[in-house]
């Protein structure tokens, strides 16, 4: 049986404004924007962990899935939610988390939203997901890929979501679903396009060349906010209650607040300080960053991650991208 693991990571740029949130001070006005940012981006995530439910429903050994494929094309990046290859079709699919009234207005081409007594809009889904379709093409063109059928979904996730169109909308008609739609899709797709174009090797070719083409949006997120990185609140957090600073004592990092002792609290700050400082730090800088009290203190934490390092004892660089979760 063909079957590769459907697996997803938590986009870095979630895991980053996740941590600059926790590290930029209450005072700071731009806040809300991070706060506001990782609200959305956390959503949207959210309704695409959602699907994996309703993917159970559909034929294991057929289907390959791809999370999350951000490809530069044409001077400018698009990205792909999901993409499910088959043998005889590709699906790509957008997925909006969205509670509320939504309504696909295609004379303006927008989404209006009506939720909690107020009315926003959204750029069009559909044409979203058209304009991927047509980059995918251009793409497996460009590598050489036999023409396969290229499909797109919008997937409105939110269980409390009512979908409407205009009237004459042909297209949201046949584009946009619920989650709980999704098989009954393929099945109808399947029955569309009963041909198989890729065999095996030609999926498992182009799985690897999309993860290839793949750049995650993985920007400086103290740059995107202009945020000064002196700002940053420094100190190692306790992992219990969260918000206090631990202090070092005689090897051990311990909470006054909450009592908690750790040999280890430092990693998770360090992982904070390569994700929105540098990937590289100093002796000097770890020991003002971690509010250690000597050189020798520091060194000797340093030295027990064996971490890589370049530069000679004085100007010694530590390496931190070995601490950073893998897979992004
Ligand atoms: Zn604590």
């Amino acid at each position: 049986v063909f079957f590769i693991k459907n697996k997803r990571t938590t986009p870095i740029f979630i895991i980053k404004l996740s941590k600059l949130i926790r590290r930029v001070p209450q005072t700071q006005s731009k806040r809300h924007l991070i706060q506001e940012q990782l609200s959305k981006h956390s959503s949207g995530f959210k309704g695409e962990q959602s699907l994996d439910y309703f993917y159970r429903y559909l034929p294991k050994d057929q289907i390959h899935y791809l999370h999350g494929i951000r490809i530069l094309h044409d001077g400018y990046y698009f990205q792909m939610d999901t993409i499910l290859i088959t043998p005889s079709f590709i699906i790509i699919l957008e997925i909006k988390h969205l509670a509320g009234h939504l309504y696909f207005d295609d004379r303006f081409s927008q989404l209006i939203r009506t939720f909690e007594g107020r009315r926003e809009s959204f750029s069009n889904p559909i044409e979203q997901v058209k304009r991927q379709s047509y980059h995918l093409t251009k793409i497996l063109n460009q590598y050489k890929f036999n023409s396969v059928p290229i499909e797109s979904l919008v997937i409105m996730t939110h269980p409390s979501a009512i979908i409407e169109a205009s009237p004459l909308y042909k297209e949201a008609t046949e584009k946009v679903i619920k989650s709980s739609s999704l098989q009954q899709k393929f099945l109808n797709l399947s029955q569309k396009y009963p041909l198989e174009i890729l065999e095996q090797k030609q999926i498992k070719k182009l799985t690897k060349l999309l993860t290839k083409l793949n750049s995650a949006y993985n920007p400086d997120v103290c740059e995107l906010f202009q945020i000064n990185k002196n700002e940053l609140v420094n100190g190692v957090f306790c992992p219990i209650c969260d918000f206090s600073i631990m202090k070092y004592i005689w090897g051990n990092w311990r909470c006054l607040t909450c009592k908690t002792s750790s040999k280890t609290a430092h990693i998770t700050a360090l992982q904070d300080y390569a994700y929105l400082i540098s990937t590289k730090i100093t002796n000097r800088e770890s020991m003002s960053y971690l509010n250690l009290e000597s050189s020798n203190q520091t060194n000797h934490l340093l030295r027990s991650l064996n971490l890589p390092y370049t530069g000679n004892r004085k100007s010694r660089h530590y390496h931190l991208d070995s601490l950073l979760e893998k897979e992004h």
